[in-house]
């Protein structure tokens, strides 16, 4: 089953997206990795997004919904997970048309559900290593050796949208533009709701008891 997987900033969905990709062979298509890579390579695209990204605003839908449509057309026969596409509602409907074209359909909708309240602590103490991206917490996950990743051994860093004052409009973005999806997917059928707080394996277990 190809799945959406959606939620506030900090709210683990890259974390299960690892979890997923490991167990279930699945394709994880991240719109934030994406763009990262982007930046990293200093494309015309990174150097775009970029500009909002480190402002903690969603990059236009303009120039999303392109670089989506790129990678869904490249897609063998693998289920997938979108994580963080669609963000917006209009993302959504430009998805739908996307898929209908590449003949490709979305069982679920998966919300991962975390108070506002988390939200804070898990983002100021995340850190990610530069290397293959694996993500870390000061204190709930911290690396065997400080600032060296325990899968490969690149230097581990904190994002630079996890400040505290671009985190702020990060939440702001999500809950005037990505939280109106949940009624969105609920009207499709497709909407259920994940509890993403308490221990990684149990918040797993209760996202693919959702598949
Ligand atoms: P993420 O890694 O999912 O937290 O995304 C990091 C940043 O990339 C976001 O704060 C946005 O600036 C940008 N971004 C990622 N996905 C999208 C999207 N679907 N629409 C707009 N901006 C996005």
């Amino acid at each position: 089953m190809n799945i959406i997987l959606f939620g506030a900033p900090g709210a683990g969905k890259g974390t299960q997206s690892a979890l997923l990709v490991e167990r279930r062979t699945m394709k994880h298509i991240s719109t934030g990795d994406i763009f990262r890579s982007h930046i990293k390579q200093q494309t015309e695209l990174g150097r775009s997004a970029k500009v909002y990204m480190d402002q903690g605003k969603l990059v236009p839908d303009s120039i999303v919904v392109g670089m989506v449509e790129d990678v869904l057309k490249g897609l063998g026969s693998q289920n997938f997970i979108l994580d963080g596409f669609p963000r917006t509602v209009p993302q959504a409907e430009a998805l739908e048309g996307m898929l209908k074209k590449n003949g490709l359909e979305i069982g679920k909708a998966l919300f991962l559900e975390v108070p506002m309240d988390d939200l804070m602590g898990r983002l100021t103490g995340r850190r990610v290593c530069s290397g293959c991206g694996a993500t870390y917490h000061i204190a709930s996950k911290p690396t065997q050796r400080a600032g060296v990743c325990d899968l490969c051994g690149s230097e581990v860093i904190q994002r630079a949208d996890d400040k505290e004052d671009v985190i702020r409009t990060r939440l702001e973005a999500y809950e005037t533009s990505t939280a109106p999806l949940k009624a969105y997917f609920a009207a499709q059928g497709k909407f259920s709701a994940v509890g993403g707080t308490g221990q990684t394996e149990d918040v797993y277990r209760r996202l693919v008891g959702q598949m």
